[in-house]
């Protein structure tokens, strides 16, 4: 048994941001993660064959290079060896006609690529980057800063000062948009609205969700003005730099270490009790970063005192699941609407907003999508290191998948367990996007298929292989994330907190929740 200040319950990027912020404010730290390796939905690993190495989950790292944590501590990290691969070409849409859209950091790149669509449209896109530090300097203050009334206060007041009311009235109903209503007061190709509200599928807001704009307008304008980045040779560059951090301030990472149960004796959390029966005690923190229903069911055998959180935490809502096929490639795909294609981190193949919200329905109501939404990573077309020399990896994320199977839209696939039926499914995936880049089959020199279950075995907070770990939908975020009264990462039971996608500002790997709770408890 060990007694530590603060115990963490796995080992996610957030809960090694927070364990490193507190460790370097002299907190004894403890962190007890049940996989073989940290990070979770953060790590690299070769899936398929020597040499190649593949994002298991986040590729995109945009969110931790422009993170608070990061800015605090640029320089621990990289002395704890943490490199960016910076991308030009960020993200693109082939379609189905035979032509293409993409957004690059240089302006008048994309700005020309969308006058070939439309002229209006690019006029909208040059005045939306204009206005966008103005629009971005609230945007970015709401989703960085506590879910508290002050704060709260605070960003409404200074939105109101700069912006004044009717300004301020703009910013809240872009908050309250779905994309499609977005993208249709201002764009008018059919091409670029498609393109942007693809973002919307990368967290469960299908096009007709309201308050789902925001995702689509941050990260085009975000990626136009600052470009995105990748980690050099893997995402998991973050994870050994935190890891670095924190094992370097004195704190203790323990692979292979599930827990079973938080201790609690007098209201108070007071440690934890490992699967391997050993227990270890907290004296000011436990902090889990868990998914909420197994937080209730699992980790608190008794529930708190409270009814009524025990029960929305066993309520929470998760999304729609993820699948995920890793391919070792001989050669990038050959695009057919173009070769600059190759050069691009993400295609989107998502044809249509009627697209993407009839497989976003379909994956709800527990069917196989007939055209799932493809996310198609080229990480090597940006950091050749990931694979040998000349060889390429291709990171394909499947977007919108039941997590029970009841039917295929396609009529194809006779309902089964994902594990039955996955390989299949990957067959389809392939030939959609044997589609957009013909002969890629030839390329395949190896590959690794995660149905939506193998992710939540990778990771049991990927409930149903849902990767942001809850639905985003506006009932569950801001105020109601995870549930009314406890977006500050409290919970009845003194001294125990969670962190993680499915709290306050949600998933990503922008640290944000773990950072946040690091400065309540610890300070800044
Ligand atoms: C396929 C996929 C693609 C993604 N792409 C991107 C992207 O490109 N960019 C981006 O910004 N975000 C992306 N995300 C989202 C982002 O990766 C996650 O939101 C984020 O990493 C979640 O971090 P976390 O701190 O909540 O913990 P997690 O990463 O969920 O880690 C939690 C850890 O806790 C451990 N754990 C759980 N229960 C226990 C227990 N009882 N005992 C001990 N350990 C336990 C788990 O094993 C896991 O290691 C993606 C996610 C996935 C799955």
């Amino acid at each position: 048994m060990s007694e530590f200040d603060a115990i963490f319950v796995g080992a996610g990027h957030n809960s090694l941001a927070c364990a490193a912020h507190l460790a370097l404010k002299g907190w004894k730290t403890g962190i007890f993660e049940r996989g073989a390796t940290i990070g979770g939905a953060v790590q690299t690993r070769e899936y398929t064959l020597p040499g190649f190495r593949h994002d298991f989950g986040a590729m995109n790292l945009s969110l931790f290079a422009g993170s608070a944590f990061h800015k605090k501590y640029a320089n621990e990290l990289k002395s704890h060896g943490l490199e960016f691969a910076p991308v030009a070409d960020c993200f693109a849409s082939a379609f189905p006609d035979g032509r293409w859209f993409g957004v690059s950091n240089d302006l008048e790149k994309t700005a020309s690529r969308m006058a070939a669509f439309s002229s209006a449209d690019a006029a909208t896109w040059r005045r939306l980057v204009d206005a966008f530090p103005g629009e971005a300097e609230h945007l970015f203050r709401l989703l960085g800063a506590p879910m508290s009334g002050r704060a709260l206060a605070g960003t409404a007041w200074n939105l109101w000062r700069k912006k004044g009311f009717a300004g301020a009235l703009d910013t809240g109903r872009l908050l309250l948009s779905s994309p499609r209503a977005w993208l249709d007061e201002n764009f008018e190709s059919p091409h670029v609205k498609a393109t942007l509200a693809t973002w919307g599928m990368h967290l469960d807001f299908a096009p007709d969700i309201a308050g789902g704009a925001v995702f689509p307008y941050l990260e085009s304008m975000a990626n136009q003005c600052f470009g995105m980045v990748l980690g050099r040779g893997g995402a998991d560059t973050i994870i050994r730099a935190l890891s670095g951090m924190v094992t370097a301030a004195g704190g203790k990472i323990t692979t292979g270490a599930e827990v079973a149960e938080i201790t609690v004796a007098a209201g108070k959390a007071t440690g934890v009790r490992l699967a391997s029966g050993e227990t270890h005690t907290a004296t000011k923190a436990v902090i889990a970063g868990v998914a909420p229903k197994a937080l209730a069911e699992k980790l608190l055998p008794n529930g708190t005192s409270d009814a009524g959180f025990d029960a929305a935490m066993k309520k929470f809502r998760h999304a729609p699941g993820t699948m995920m096929i890793h391919l070792a490639l001989d050669d990038l795909p050959d695009w057919r609407a173009g070769a600059e294609l190759r050069q691009f981190a993400y295609i989107h193949l998502s044809p249509s907003l009627d697209a993407m919200s009839r497989t976003y329905q379909q994956a709800m109501s527990g069917m196989l999508p007939d055209e799932p939404v493809l996310v198609v990573g080229q990480p090597t077309a940006v950091d050749p290191s990931r694979a040998p020399e000349g060889k390429h990896v291709l990171w394909v994320q499947v977007r919108m998948l039941p997590a029970e199977i009841l039917g295929d839209a396609a009529g194809k696939i006779a309902p089964a367990h994902w594990d039955n039926i996955k390989e299949s499914y990957a067959e389809r995936v392939l030939d959609i996007i044997e589609t957009y880049a013909p002969g890629l089959r030839q390329k395949i020199l190896g590959r690794a298929v995660f149905s939506p279950l193998d992710l939540e075995r990778e990771n049991p907070n990927l409930v149903g292989g849902d990767q942001i770990c809850g639905s985003h939908h506006l009932a569950q975020n801001f105020l109601f994330r995870p549930a009314r009264g406890y977006a500050g990462w409290n919970t009845p039971v003194g001294n125990l907190h969670l962190t993680g996608a499915a709290t306050w500002p949600g998933a990503g790997t922008g640290a944000a929740s773990g950072y946040m709770l690091a400065q309540q408890l610890g300070g800044r």
